[in-house]
């Protein structure tokens, strides 16, 4: 990082963990398409060095450990790396490796676009209006992890502190609760939304939209849509929010504040909503092609990115990327998981790590090398080249086996 802004050499040290269960599999596939498109877009001027980092089960065998120092001391150094589904090791005491690097890193952005490949099997009539930028954040939430059990020191503690402060008649069973807290601060929200704004100038998009549930949480969900709009208004001139039109309409009424909507939209100015929760999944099924940019919290974010991406038939191959836009520090990965299962026998999906790929050359500035590979996995899967979980759904498909896909796509780079 270099004033605020990643400077990329022509031969950058990316570290790769290739994960657990079909992981490796993916990973040698989606290798095969990145150094294509490397050679491809820069005839040999540019390339990649790849350091295979250890993680996971393969880690925890050879060093008793799931995440090893020496895997995080890399990936600090080398700010930027990509990796395959991890298994989360089970029992007292253990969290999702995932989860932990998003901690320890700072990992604040969970970065996932969602959009349409021509031919891939969806659930909706209209898949195509389907393109839309989710950013949720990655680090607070209901996801801190504090959690209590009912009767535990913890419980007992929070109750006495809920009696003093007259609460208590709002748990409905005291004795028999499990608690969790729901930590949501102005610092973090802010910064994922400014990440949400910087990104829809970037693309010069029309709409970014705060997702939230504030009519229930009004100070966790409600502080977040509060500093969301707040953060945007920072930007001036350059975003027209609804909390300016509810002024405006407040002022003047009605007609002024949809004549200052409209002008706004005529300038080109990003407009800034909200929307609640539960509304947002009705709207995105009905009206997807209202939504540009989403931000929103750690588990409404959870569950949207997983709900669009099932909408565009995507949920084995879209793409994620874990960002802080601040240290630079970032991992892409496959969103799905290890799929134990179908280990070893070279079937599934790895498009979901290529387009992580993609997103990740995207974001060091290697444009090229990213719409090569977004467009190689679009035409082979235009043509009715792709792996089991499609072939399965499309008639007249040729199904491939993963490392066949990668290399069909990598040949037609
Ligand atoms: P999973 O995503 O591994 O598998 C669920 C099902 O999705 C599979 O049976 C398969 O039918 C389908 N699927 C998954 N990946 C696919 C692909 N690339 N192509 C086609 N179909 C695909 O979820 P799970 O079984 O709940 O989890 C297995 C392990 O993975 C667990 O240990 C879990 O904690 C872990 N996990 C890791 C990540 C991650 O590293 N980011 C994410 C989710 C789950």
């Amino acid at each position: 990082m270099q004033n605020g802004k990643l400077v990329t050499p022509d031969e950058p040290t990316i570290p790769f963990i290739a994960g657990d269960g079909i992981g490796p599999e993916i990973w040698s596939a989606a290798k095969v398409v990145f150094d294509a498109a490397v050679k491809q877009a820069y005839n040999g001027n540019k390339k990649v060095d790849w350091k295979p980092l250890l993680a996971g089960e393969v880690a925890y065998k050879k060093t008793g450990e799931w995440l090893p120092q020496e895997t995080l001391d890399t990936l600090v150094d080398n700010l930027v790396a990509i990796k395959g589904p991890l298994t989360t090791p089970i029992g007292k005491g253990h969290r999702s490796i995932n989860v932990t690097l998003r901690q320890k890193l700072d990992l604040y952005a969970c970065f996932r676009p969602v959009k349409y490949f021509k031919g891939v099997p969806s659930p909706v009539t209209h898949p195509e209006n389907v393109d839309i930028a989710v950013f949720r954040e990655n680090t607070e939430d209901i996801y801190a992890g504090i959690d209590f059990s009912a009767g535990s020191d913890e419980a007992t503690g929070l109750l006495n502190l809920l009696k003093e402060n007259n609460q208590l008649d709002k748990v409905r069973f005291p004795k028999t609760s499990n608690f969790a807290i729901k930590p949501v601060s102005s610092e973090g929200s802010k910064r994922i939304v400014h990440a949400a704004l910087d990104y829809a100038f970037r693309h010069n998009l029309k709409k970014l939209t705060l997702v939230h549930k504030g009519n229930i949480m009004k100070k966790t969900e409600g502080g977040f849509k509060q500093w969301g709009y707040e953060e945007a208004e920072t930007y001036g001139d350059n975003v027209f929010t609804m909390n300016e039109y509810a002024e405006i309409k407040a002022e003047k009424g009605q007609e002024k504040a949809d004549e200052a909507l409209t002008a706004a939209e005529f300038a080109g100015r990003l407009i800034v909503n909200d929307v609640i929760t539960d509304n947002f999944f009705q709207q995105a099924l009905l009206h997807p092609e209202n939504f540009d940019v989403v931000v929103t919290m750690n588990l409404n974010g959870d569950y949207i990115s997983d709900a669009l991406a099932a909408q565009v038939g995507g949920i084995g191959i879209s793409p994620g990327g874990n960002i802080n836009y601040q240290t630079g520090q970032a991992i892409f990965e496959a969103t799905h998981g290890t799929a134990p299962q179908f280990a070893g026998q070279n079937k599934l999906n790895p498009t979901s790590l290529m387009l992580s790929g993609a997103m990740m050359f995207d974001y060091i500035g290697w444009h090229e090398v990213a719409t090569l590979i977004e467009q190689g996995i679009g035409d082979a899967i235009a043509e009715k080249h792709t792996t089991m979980d499609f072939a399965r759904n499309v008639r007249g498909s040729e199904e491939l086996s993963t490392s066949g896909f990668g290399d069909f796509v990598a040949k037609n780079i």
